[in-house]
């Protein structure tokens, strides 16, 4: 679970904790259940990513739950999502050998209108 989820959790009890009321109680209980398993979930599948991502398995960092790629410099447990897809595309521009695949690939993320050939 990342640092930011177990805050907000926290800030919660927080809340809950000053608040005299069991139905509260029971929602903060009801969170907690759907944020950890959305935590859990979000672990699994950065896991899975970081396994199967296309790299090399020597280039790969696992030691004390670290999921992290030398080859490609990522990490897979601390870097925000969005981050990963940018620096995936990056690579898969990179990875290209030709200009007609180069065009191909730009012309897939920035469609033109037909007007403009
Ligand atoms: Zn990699």
């Amino acid at each position: 679970m990342t640092e930011e989820l177990k805050d907000y959790i926290e800030s919660l009890e927080h809340y809950i904790n000053a608040t005299p009321t069991g139905q509260m109680r029971e929602v903060l209980t009801t969170a907690n259940i759907i944020i950890q398993t959305l935590g859990n979930d979000n672990d699994t599948l950065r896991r899975l990513l970081w396994l199967r991502h296309g790299c090399d398995t020597g280039a790969l960092y696992g030691d004390d739950g670290e999921m992290q790629c030398g080859h490609c410099i990522m990490d897979f447990k601390r870097m925000p999502a969005q981050e990963i897809e940018n620096r995936w595309h990056t690579m898969v521009l990179l990875k290209l050998k030709t200009s007609d695949e180069l065009k191909e690939e730009l012309n897939k993320l920035f469609p033109k209108d037909s007007d403009d050939n």
